[in-house]
């Protein structure tokens, strides 16, 4: 292929010397045609020995033709000329015999490439060369010998036996430029000059024979050069056809390489795909091929869901850029504690899951390595200068039938395990799907509680301890779905805390005790009390929209209570939760900290929250002994030493409500004062005393 100028440029150059070539005689038949000032490219570089073994070809049929036209002329001419051309005969034979050696010996040196058997390659060339000038010579001897004696019909023989074998050397010479034309001037010429020392001198003969020769000899030279020129083209065309394959070998390679370059980098993006960047295990996607993969081959599976805990914190304290390193070091510690034949990935976010194909263990064994993996995590991990420490709360699942199932199984004991506290291992049982299947159909259900209505307060009076005077009412949230019944409010609070749903829910339930509250009128008691979700305070604008119902209903903040649960010390949610305290409180609207003691108070944050009382849980006071006694008396000494009222709620008997008065408690809350009901205004007249 000519793919270049100067390719291009050799071309045309090796076109005009191949003309040039052709024209120009090489002197020596066998040497190469080396000092060329042509584009050797394009030349033959063997042009000779091409030419040499055309002429080769030719030489067997050559000598055939020319022994037989000796045989036929003596044959012809015996009766005139005698004895003397059967001589003649003998010698042309022996000559015939030489030459046909010496072809053959060249033949096979060069055709066939084989050793000459008896003659050295020169001499063989030598011999062959030879011919061309013995055996004309020897035609012209005879001719130039005989032409008196003939007969005319001998004379004719003669003649038309010379012009045959000149004529078909015009063809059969053709390879041999120099040698051709000496054989045939040799052949024609000598006899024909010859033929004018008869009496009367034959001019128009011997003009025709000298004529006939030139004549020969000129179609001879054009049969050489387009010889020469046919054979040039085909070694061009050979070397085009070899640059062809060379350059489509070349572009085949290339497409190999490059098809192989291609198919490198669809596996990397394919791995890529499945890698999750940050941790370099298995991402969400890896693990579901995964899973499918081992569906296919029929293994036994099992799967581990892990769920960091407080790694949120971390995130939100620290920044990304340390909740990242923070999720590198514990992939790193989980793929290390994980079995060697189970698979690591990471669900999203801070969840994690561990594939173990081929497990065929029991419930026991599971929860053995989750709790492995679990204590993995629990030694501190350094980011930068800071040293965090999480946990990881464990679901497992095995033997159900397909992969997305288990996962779908590890996922529920996950949920179910957060349910019952951090740190949990939970392994999935078909109750869980019950549970699940409860927990969807009380989100559906709470996305329409509102407009149906099926949402309503029910209040309950908070007492002076000391007076039993109805201090408050707070507002307890009650949902009777329309498909599920009444539906515990632990229940769907909970559920609307994880679902979101319970901003509007609390937005709901604000305004509507604001509305009773002011429905109520002198009915009502001093306060209103709310439950706050931590859910509410972390976004932006709550204390707006607190002051803003305030304003709408034109209660003034002092008469508000929200209660708030001790999740509002957590993390670096905090920091906002304060401030809208902060503002709030500022306002006059009291807090209250909800179900303390049930929970890990950070005693110390009591001091930095605007909080006006602290709201024992009722699981101290529902049972009060000694323990629980002792709870009350600490929680009344931290509060006091905070200048925080005490509340108690829970309170079921007149023997309760007796020791919590003695014990310091300012205000009761409970069944014995009055359970939550509809309306406020019952709230105001509780169980006399
Ligand atoms: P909480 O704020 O601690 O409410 C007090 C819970 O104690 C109420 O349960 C009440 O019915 C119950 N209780 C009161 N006195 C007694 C008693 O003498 N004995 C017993 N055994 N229980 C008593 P309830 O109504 O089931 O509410 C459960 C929780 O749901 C509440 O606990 C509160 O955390 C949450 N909640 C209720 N309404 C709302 C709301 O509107 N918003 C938010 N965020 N949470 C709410
Ligand atoms: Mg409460
Ligand atoms: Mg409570």
């Amino acid at each position: 292929m000519i793919d270049t100028a100067d390719q291009k440029m050799r071309l045309a150059t090796s076109e005009r010397g191949v003309w040039k070539d052709a024209g120009a005689e090489p002197d020596s038949l066998f040497s190469p045609n080396a000092d060329s000032e042509v584009d050797l490219l394009f030349l033959p570089p063997n042009l000779d020995v091409e030419l040499l073994r055309h002429a080769l070809l030719n030489q067997r049929p050559l000598l055939v033709v020319n022994f037989l036209a000796a045989s036929g002329f003596a044959f012809l001419a015996y009766a005139d000329l005698g004895a003397a051309v059967l001589g003649w005969l003998a010698l042309m034979a022996v000559l015939t015999c030489v030459r046909w050696a010496a072809a053959r010996a060249l033949h096979r040196a060069i055709v066939r490439g084989q050793p000459t058997a008896g003659w050295s390659d020169a001499a063989a060339r030598r011999v062959f060369q030879a011919g061309y000038f013995v055996s004309p010579m020897a035609w012209a001897a005879m001719a130039v010998w005989a032409i008196p004696f003939l007969k005319p019909f001998g004379l004719i023989a003669l003649i038309v036996i010379l012009a045959a074998l000149v004529g078909g050397g015009t063809g059969v010479l053709a390879p041999l430029r120099h040698l051709g034309q000496v054989n045939m001037f040799l052949l024609l010429v000598p006899g024909s000059f010859r033929l004018l020392s008869l009496d009367p001198p034959q001019w128009t003969l011997a003009a025709l024979g000298v004529i006939f020769a030139g004549v020969a000899m000129i179609s001879h030279r054009f049969n050489n050069d387009l010889l020469r020129r046919a054979l040039t083209l085909k070694h061009r065309n050979d070397i085009l056809l070899e640059r062809l394959s060379d350059a489509n070998a070349a572009i085949l390679k290339a497409n190999a390489d490059l098809e192989s370059k291609v198919e490198a980098r669809t596996v990397q993006l394919r791995e890529i795909s499945v890698r999750d960047m940050l941790t370099g295990q298995l991402n969400r996607r890896g693990l579901v091929e995964l899973l499918r993969r081992v569906d296919s081959e029929n293994t036994a599976l099992a799967v581990l869901f892990i769920d960091l805990d407080g790694f949120k914190q971390i995130n939100d304290g620290l920044g990304h850029e340390a909740g990242d390193a923070v999720l590198v070091a514990v992939a790193k510690r989980l793929a290390g504690a994980a079995p060697d034949d189970a698979h690591l990935g990471r669900w999203g976010g801070d969840e994690f899951v561990l594939v173990w194909s081929g497990f065929s263990g029991s419930d026991e064994e599971l929860r053995r390595h989750g709790e492995r993996l679990r204590d993995c995590l629990a030694s501190p991990i350094d980011v930068g200068l800071e040293r965090v420490q999480l946990g990881a709360t464990i679901g497992y699942a095995h033997g159900a039938s397909t992969g997305a199932a288990l996962i779908a199984a590890a996922d529920m004991a996950t949920a179910d395990a957060k349910r019952k506290g951090r740190g949990q291992i939970v392994g999935f049982e078909p109750g869980l799907m019950r549970v699940q299947q409860r927990r969807l159909q009380i989100v559906g259900g709470l996305r329409t509680a509102m407009e149906e209505q099926s949402v309503w307060l029910a209040y309950q009076p908070i007492v002076d301890a000391r007076s039993h005077a109805v201090l408050s009412a707070e507002a307890l949230m009650r949902w009777t779905s329309p498909r599920l019944g009444a539906v515990p409010p632990d229940e769907f609070i909970a559920i609307a805390e994880d679902s979101d749903r319970i901003r509007q829910l609390g937005d709901w339930a604000l305004r509507r005790a604001l509305a009773d509250f002011v429905a109520a009128g002198s009915a009502a008691p001093p306060q209103v009390s709310i439950n706050v979700s931590i859910r509410q305070l972390v976004w932006d604008g709550y204390d707006v929209a607190v002051m803003q119902a305030l304003e709408d209903y034109r209660v003034p903040p002092s008469r508000l209570t929200l209660e708030v649960t001790e999740s509002v010390f957590e993390g670096r949610s905090s920091q906002r939760t304060l401030s809208v305290l902060r503002t709030l409180a500022e306002l006059g609207v009291h807090i209250h900290l909800d179900d303390f003691g049930a929970g890990y108070s950070s005693l110390g944050s009591l001091q930095s929250f605007p909080l006006h009382a602290i709201k024992i849980d009722r699981s101290f006071i529902l049972k009060l002994d000694f323990e629980a006694r002792s709870v009350v008396e600490a929680a009344v000494l931290i509060a006091r030493g905070h200048r925080l009222h005490v509340v108690a709620e829970g309170v079921e008997t007149a023997e309760q409500a007796r020791i919590l008065h003695e014990l310091g408690v300012d205000a009761l809350q409970g069944y014995y004062f009055g359970r939550p009901q509809p309306g406020l205004s019952g709230v105001a007249h509780p169980r006399p005393q």
